[in-house]
């Protein structure tokens, strides 16, 4: 479909919310690839190079098969091409994301259930191998290279005339998942908030985004995400009291009862990584990091008085 700024985009569908996905092709560069299931209209696009902005699977997943219909060679951030191959390259991901969300307290069945889950959706996503690596101020085809890590650590943003090709770091309707995983950077969410405020100072005159409509007004829709964060990061701060919790427990209490295995996954990812972000502005406390890991607010005299 034809937008403005030369821009074309391709919708490809999704097995599960937000059920869509877009890839964008502008003069020749393609930027993410779908998930790779089914047949995705690559080959007679007129594709040069390939672009990916983050090693998600319903962006990186098509990437093998895009760059054989169409000779291109691909392009993908060195953080994230690392955390690609750690992720989707190696055999005992699920059991060590399995091991690690054990560790912060989610109950075993969900645990098994993720293994389980993990082994049988890998095989779908075929990342291209040994991709030409970009980094923050690299340049393709005129595009300035914006590290954006937060969603992902290694998210990238290509920038070109005011025009962001953004993945999944600004959304407009969907608040984008912000976790913290193994073997991921420390404080992602610290992360992410920086990121946020990047994007306002490089005020993109367009988002176009990986899931949703373009974005016409990124400055106000980072200033949400920010606020979105702030209110977030306050209500976990709340949860914790002077007894170790686990962030599967806290989760309990920040996102609710009633959440799928999945959804229960992204939450504690989620929370955990609200948790990290309070820890780092001392207002939580982490501890036992050999075993279970619960967090408690950082001391009695600091709590807020309500
Ligand atoms: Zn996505």
């Amino acid at each position: 479909m034809p937008l403005e700024d030369g821009v074309r985009r391709l919708t490809l569908p999704l097995p599960t919310g937000p059920e869509h996905v877009h890839c964008y092709l502008v003069d020749g560069t393609l930027f993410d690839t779908g998930l790779g299931l089914g047949e995705a209209p690559f080959a007679t696009a007129g594709i040069e190079r390939i672009a990916i902005t983050h090693f998600h699977p319903d962006h990186v997943g098509g990437a093998a098969a895009a760059a054989a219909a169409t000779g291109a060679p691909v392009f993908q951030g060195g953080l994230d091409y690392a955390q690609c191959e750690r992720v989707w390259g190696s055999e005992d991901w699920p059991e060590r994301m399995a091991a690690w969300f054990a560790r912060h307290g989610v109950p075993r069945d969900s645990v098994d259930e993720l293994i389980a889950q993990g082994h049988a959706f890998a095989p779908f996503v075929r990342y291209a191998l040994d991709p030409d690596l970009l980094y923050e101020g690299s340049t393709l085809a005129g595009w300035d290279v914006v590290e954006l890590p937060g969603h992902a650590d290694g998210h990238l943003g290509f920038l070109r005339d005011g025009v962001l090709i953004g993945g999944d770091h600004l959304l407009q309707t969907i608040s984008p998942a912000v976790g913290l995983y193994p073997d991921s950077r420390p404080d992602p969410l610290g992360d992410y908030l920086a990121s946020l405020e990047r994007t306002i100072e490089l005020a993109p005159r367009i988002v176009y985004p990986g899931h949703g409509e373009p974005i016409h007004d990124a400055t106000a829709r980072a200033r949400e995400l920010l606020e979105h964060h702030r209110v977030r990061l306050d209500e976990t701060e709340r949860v914790l009291n002077g007894r170790d919790q686990t962030a599967y427990e806290i989760s309990l209490s920040v996102f609710g009862r009633k959440l799928s295995p999945t959804e229960r996954r992204f939450a504690v990812a989620e929370t955990l990584s609200h948790l990290e972000r309070l820890v780092r502005e001392r207002r939580a406390a982490r501890s036992g990091a050999d075993g279970t890991v619960t967090y408690t607010g950082p001391s009695v005299g600091r709590r807020h008085p309500s």
